[in-house]
């Protein structure tokens, strides 16, 4: 007998990966200048150039067997003290080494970090619209998933909804700002609010409420906009960073937990994360990236082309009379369906060969989810058939 539940997540079909496949099908058939994809968040502006050239330094230079052998579970100690380091000097918060587990990007740190706190009967809150893989990764971590709505025209966490939600069996609430699906960078009063009132209850409990903070967009941010870091705020966060956006490398597969000394059995609950990744068979983080984004830890992306894109398809929707929150971070637009039909719009848009991923699995219905790390061609060609879709 095998296990259901693990068969019936593989056999289910992620919505976002079946309008990619079959965006993939039709610019076979039509050509890929006649389909606008935006259904994925797959970086489209290239790696800093330091992060190739250190790869072929640490190549030409280093030893083989060292480069591709195995480093500590936890990480390279080289990549470990260049993150505390990092996080000292950018947010001023006491990082060490010791304190930082290297994981093969965002999701794994946040498998870890869920079944770490995870015990029976126990809750996980997220603010909805979130990233659909929240809701296995927490089922699956032995925690129920409690999704709590934003508000719905700034997509700011509601705190009195987050109030209404919170209970003696809530051990974690998991925040993602800048925010995928919908762009917005969470405002620090809005997150000190949170503070106060998981303090408040955590006190009234007798148990810590942890936030885990899922940061992998937390450098791509326009207008000078500030993301405020979280363990600064409130003192029982975890951090899973990822290097998969912000250096445009999800294919390599890296990023970190950051379990603060400040958050309550700091170190125990790091052991957590360490188990809890070994029971998933972590052996170590790919070696040779590991190496290199040792070396480039300050590097950060020229978000120009996202910048460009984000106006120019925020300014032409809005003009054409759909309605969206400008986006503040990340690089995803969150629109209004017009009509509210979201399967009625997605199939004519469809028809368009016009991709976009309806918001259902962000836990929200009547909007969908388009993501601008595209070229900028596809945004001026697809404007038109957005215009002609909303008439
Ligand atoms: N969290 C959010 C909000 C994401 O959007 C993603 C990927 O798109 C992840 C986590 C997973 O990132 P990674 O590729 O680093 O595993």
């Amino acid at each position: 007998m095998l296990n259901q539940d693990a068969y019936a997540l593989g056999a289910a079909p992620s919505a976002i990966r079946e309008v990619f496949e079959y965006g993939r099908r039709q610019a076979k058939l039509l050509g890929e200048d006649k389909v606008f994809d935006f259904s994925l968040g797959n970086p489209s502006i290239p790696a800093p150039d330091a992060v190739n050239e250190a790869i072929h330094t640490i190549l030409k230079t280093e030893s083989s067997i060292r480069v591709h052998g195995y480093t500590s579970g936890a990480g390279s100690d080289e990549l470990r003290t260049a993150v505390a380091e990092n996080l000292r000097r950018r947010f001023g918060t006491p990082a060490r080494p010791e304190q930082i587990f290297i994981t093969c990007g965002a999701a794994p740190a946040l498998t870890s970090v869920l079944e770490a706190v995870s015990a029976p009967g126990s809750e996980v809150i997220a603010i909805a619209p979130f990233f659909p893989e929240y809701r296995p990764f927490t089922n699956f971590s032995g925690s129920h998933f409690v999704p709590v709505m934003a508000d719905r025209e700034s997509f700011q966490p509601d705190t009195d909804a987050l109030a209404k939600a919170i209970n003696a069996h809530t051990q974690a609430v998991i925040i993602n700002s800048p925010n995928n699906p919908s762009g917005a960078v969470f405002r620090e009063d809005v997150l000190k609010d949170i503070a106060a009132l998981l303090r408040e209850r955590a006190r009234e409990y007798g148990h810590p409420i942890y936030i885990i903070s899922d940061e992998p967009y937390r450098e791509l941010v326009y207008d000078g906009q500030k993301v405020p870091f979280l363990p600064n705020l409130y003192e029982d966060t975890v951090v899973c960073y990822s290097w998969s956006k912000s250096l445009s490398l999800p294919g390599e597969r890296i990023g970190y937990v950051y379990v603060p000394g400040a958050a309550t059995d700091s170190r125990e609950l790091f052991l957590a994360v360490a188990g809890s990744a070994r029971m998933h068979g972590h052996v170590c983080a790919p070696s040779l990236i590991q190496r290199a984004v040792a070396q480039c830890i300050d590097s950060l992306p020229d978000l120009s082309a996202y910048d460009e894109n984000r106006k120019l398809l925020y300014e032409g929707l809005t003009e054409s009379g759909y309605s969206c929150v400008r986006p503040d971070g990340a690089f995803y637009l969150f629109v209004r369906t017009p009509g509210e039909d979201n399967d009625r719009f997605s199939r004519r848009a469809m028809e368009k060969n016009l991709l976009v991923v309806p918001s259902e699995p962000f836990g929200v219905s009547g909007f969908f989810r388009l993501g601008y790390c595209v070229a900028k061609e596809t945004i001026e060609r697809a404007l038109p058939v957005f215009r002609e879709l909303i008439r």
